[in-house]
């Protein structure tokens, strides 16, 4: 890839931009009023905006290997407080996606330095469904579920927290899991049932809202 490429194909989407709207960009420098958090993966395929087909403005995005919510990683959980409490989101997606690198090198034994710690939480969505798991026999349709259970857990990782679960409680606010079918394009909807889930925690992580 020609890296300088990158400025002529930039000059070319402000001109395709304005030929619609010339007003496009000094609507935009007015502010951001997003429905959505998505919290994807960092995979280059799996690109945010593109797959949903909605412009910037629409979704505040974060993402890292193997779309992680992980309690002490500042950066995540700085993403989610601002969305939450400051941009009002609707609506929180944990979107992974079939053929997940990060999923995979979780569980292949193999030391990956500084990679570890971050990947080990994978091991652990693997270790408290192994049962399941370990029954699926064919590789590739294991490690699809995994990446599904994968967002399940990370769905869960959310409704831990002080910040969803007040929003969740005090204005309705929806945490959806999604995976991208990378080989077909398609987005799925793995339609969890996110109230069942925070009633069956709530026991052990309920904070009080
Ligand atoms: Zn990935």
């Amino acid at each position: 890839m020609d890296i300088s490429k990158v400025f002529e194909n930039n000059e070319k989407w402000i001109e395709n931009k304005l030929e619609k709207d010339p007003n496009y960009f000094k609507e935009l420098a007015k502010g951001q009023n997003p429905d959505i958090l998505y919290v994807g993966c960092s995979d280059s395929r799996v690109t945010a905006e593109d797959l949903m087909g909605v412009q910037p403005g629409d979704v505040f995005v974060h993402r890292n290997i193997a779309n992680m919510v992980i309690s002490i990683d500042l950066n995540v959980m700085s993403v989610l407080n601002y969305a939450v409490e400051n941009l009002k989101v609707d609506h929180i997606v944990i979107c992974g996606h079939y053929e997940c690198g990060g999923v995979k090198a979780a569980m292949n034994p193999a030391d990956l330095g500084i990679l570890n710690p971050w990947l080990r939480n994978i091991r652990d969505v693997y270790r408290i469904h192994r049962v399941e798991l370990n029954a699926i026999e064919d590789e590739s349709t294991r490690y699809n579920r995994l990446v599904e259970l994968n967002v399940q857990e990370q769905c869960v990782n959310l409704l831990k927290t002080a910040v969803v679960q007040k929003a969740v409680r005090q204005r309705g606010m929806k945490v959806h899991g999604w995976v991208f079918d990378v080989s077909q394009g398609r987005l799925i909807d793995l339609k969890l049932d996110i109230y069942s889930i925070i009633e069956e925690i709530t026991e052990i992580y309920d904070l009080g809202f």
